[in-house]
């Protein structure tokens, strides 16, 4: 089987990661893996379904019991997510689930359902995968590996204005905490908590523009597989 190329991108809440891989996923005609999509669908059924969120069995019961796709039919741009065959592309970005999707995310044998279906789906494509373990955990093999990152206060407006954007009016200082209390449990929980993988190229976005990111990755890539392309 002919190897394929895999870029992977982590990074903390609101640093650009989705962004720029959307973009770079388009340039390169890659399938674009957006990781973080898959564990706030598993929260908005746990949230729909009136689940106890300490209950950590039956979250690992829910999760065991439900299918999640990305479909990429309508482009990369307008990537869809599905959970049990409904969209709810939309109804995971909530303040709602944003504030508990690092609850699920923390119990280990959830990442390891997870990662099982992600690790599959880059046996066979070259991929862009964005997360918080990509290059750790799920790919380490992952020939490209970007750490994005950006000043908590600037994340926070950025996460804000995409809120503002989507008809929720969440406080400035309430997108704050909920990026840092993210972290936090990212950070700092005992399963594949998010941290730089060894070889990765770290950015700084903080005061970069959207294709200034894009265009020093791509050079990466480029400069990387010039004997491919
Ligand atoms: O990337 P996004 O902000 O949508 O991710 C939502 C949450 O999902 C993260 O805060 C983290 O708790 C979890 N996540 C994770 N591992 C990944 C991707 C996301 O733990 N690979």
């Amino acid at each position: 089987m002919k190897e394929t190329i895999k870029i992977a991108i982590d990074g903390p809440a609101g640093a650009g990661k989705s962004t720029v891989a959307k973009i770079l996923a388009q340039k390169l005609e890659y399938i674009y893996i957006d990781t973080g999509a898959m564990y706030r669908a598993l929260t908005y059924k746990i949230i729909q379904l009136n689940l106890d969120f300490n209950d950590t069995a039956s979250l690992i019961i829910c999760a065991n019991n439900t299918s999640i796709t990305l479909d990429n039919s309508l482009g990369v741009a307008n990537q869809l997510v599905y959970c049990d065959g409904k969209d709810v592309t939309e109804l995971i970005r909530t303040p709602a689930v944003n504030k508990l999707v690092s609850v699920v995310a923390q119990i280990s044998e959830i990442r390891t359902i997870m990662v099982k279906i992600q690790r599959q789906l880059g046996l066979t494509n070259n991929i862009i995968m964005d997360g918080r373990d990509i290059g750790t955990v799920v790919l380490p093999e992952a020939k490209y590996k970007f750490f994005l990152t950006a000043a908590l206060e600037e994340r926070a407006k950025r996460r804000q204005k995409e809120l503002l954007d989507k008809g929720y009016n969440e406080q400035y200082k309430a997108v704050m905490n909920d990026l840092f209390n993210r972290d936090l449990l990212d950070t700092t929980r005992e399963t594949a908590p998010l941290k730089i993988p060894e070889d990765a190229i770290i950015i700084d976005t903080s005061s970069l523009t959207l294709t200034e990111v894009v265009e020093k990755i791509l050079a990466t890539v480029m400069e990387g597989e010039k004997d491919a392309l």
